[in-house]
């Protein structure tokens, strides 16, 4: 059995050959059937003609519609006019599965495709971002492991809240309600401890309630914490790793970026170090770029985007206001009281937040006056009290959002096609 990235690759040519795929396009003439295969390596086109395997043959082939299932044998020779320049010339055959009719025609909209995305996932576009996200995946993974980082896991199941209770999903857990992981950061923060230097990949799950480019509400997060590391030690980890990635990317996957039409220039110009800017000089820019934001302002997607239209590279924000972050365990910036040892990677042509990061508190006493400044109750957090309590350490740490890195590289409309089966507020299904 051979794979049509060997025909495509010119190692059959001349040679007999068996591929097993899928009908990707057909067109017959009466003595000649033209038959598109596809398997996970390419397409490649087949013939066959009447004059080599009868009227019955060529008939039944020439039925065949898109999307069944066959395995083909021929001898392969190059051909010009054919997509990707070769041929196979069928010998012989057989059929699979035969379809009636396959659902996915042209032009349809967006609804119906992720509907129907059991059966969408199978397109040459889908394919080529499912072919990127898996790159994605272990070079994230590859880096960390090359930067002596232990991969770890947290629980899905938790019944503390990491960044605030508007986005949890509340779950009845043997009559206690406890919710979903928002995050594994603090799971992360434990065990640093041990391990000193951790990463995961893992779900996070938050209850967005609007529609937008960039939310979904189980999403792929890869997140990472160090021991003894301050803000600008992660961030440094950060650039390197985004660099790492994209050239990944870029020697592994440079056929799929072609066929979803991304500008190779965009990512080839990706290399750290990475501007970084302070959120206050961020802000005294605003008038050079005609945006109204002033100091104090909370970035949101629109913002975002207006911002890294400005940048050929993902951009740093460092030091935002204490008064605009959400989230409690972010340390102040002693030099600069008020704003935070923090930090937000913006990727550039307007996608916005990728990484959201910074330097924990690792002060007891600083933790507990925060916890207390939030309303929140330092029982419930006894765990990461305890953190604080024996043997603390500086640490920083960042969370990654998978999907929203592949809807980047992919230079994608929305991040619903960055991921195999999107979930969002009315979607559940497939
Ligand atoms: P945003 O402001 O865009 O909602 P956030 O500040 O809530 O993001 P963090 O809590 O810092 O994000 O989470 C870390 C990373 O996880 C983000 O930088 C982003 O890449 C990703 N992320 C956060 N929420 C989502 C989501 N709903 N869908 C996909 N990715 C997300
Ligand atoms: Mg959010």
């Amino acid at each position: 059995m051979n794979r049509i990235g060997e025909i495509l690759s010119g190692s059959l040519t001349g040679k007999q050959a068996e591929i097993r795929g899928w009908v990707y396009r057909i067109r017959s003439s009466g003595s000649l059937c033209f038959i598109v295969i596809r398997d996970s390596s390419g397409i490649v086109q087949t013939v066959a003609s009447k004059e080599s395997l009868g009227d019955m043959k060529i008939k039944e082939l020439s039925g065949l519609t898109i999307e069944s299932s066959l395995s083909v044998t021929g001898v392969v020779k190059e051909d010009k006019r054919s997509a990707g320049g070769y041929e196979l010339q069928i010998s012989d055959y057989r059929i699979f599965q035969r379809n009636d009719n396959y659902p996915i025609t042209k032009d349809k909209g967006e609804e119906f495709l992720l509907d129907i995305r059991h059966l969408w996932l199978r397109s040459r576009e889908m394919t080529s971002i499912m072919k990127i996200r898996s790159t994605v995946f272990r070079a994230f993974s590859d880096f960390f492991y090359n930067e002596g980082y232990y991969q770890t896991q947290g629980p899905m199941m938790v019944s503390t809240a990491t960044e605030g209770g508007s986005t949890l999903f509340k779950l009845d857990f043997f009559g206690e309600e406890i919710s979903l992981a928002q995050s594994s950061q603090f799971y992360l923060e434990v065990m640093m401890f041990a391990l000193e230097k951790v990463f995961t990949i893992a779900p996070s799950f938050r209850a967005e309630k609007s529609r937008t480019r960039r939310h979904l509400t189980e999403y792929w997060h890869a997140e990472a914490e160090a021991a003894w590391y301050a803000n600008e030690d992660m961030m440094r980890d950060e650039e390197r790793m985004i660099e790492y990635i994209i050239r990944e990317v870029l020697e592994r996957n440079k056929e799929e970026l072609l066929m979803l039409k991304r500008d190779l220039s965009k990512l080839e110009n990706i290399r750290a170090p990475f501007p970084r800017m302070r959120y206050s000089e961020l802000m005294q820019k605003m008038p050079e770029w005609g945006l109204g934001l002033k100091y104090g302002d909370d970035l949101g997607a629109d913002e975002e985007r207006a911002i890294t239209v400005h940048f050929d590279k993902p951009v740093f924000v460092t030091h935002y206001p204490v008064a605009i972050k959400p989230t409690f365990y972010h340390r102040e910036d002693p030099e600069t009281p008020g704003e935070l040892l923090c930090h937000d990677l913006l990727a550039p042509e307007g996608y916005g937040e990728i990484i959201g990061g910074g330097e924990r508190i690792w002060n007891l006493k600083e933790l507990k006056e925060k916890l207390k400044r939030y309303n929140l109750n330092p029982e419930d957090y006894y765990w990461y009290v305890d953190l604080r309590t024996y043997g603390s350490v500086p640490h920083s740490g960042f969370g990654l959002g998978l999907d929203r890195l592949i809807w980047w590289i992919c230079g994608l409309d929305t991040i619903r096609d960055a991921i195999p089966f999107p979930r969002t507020i009315r979607r559940t299904r497939p």
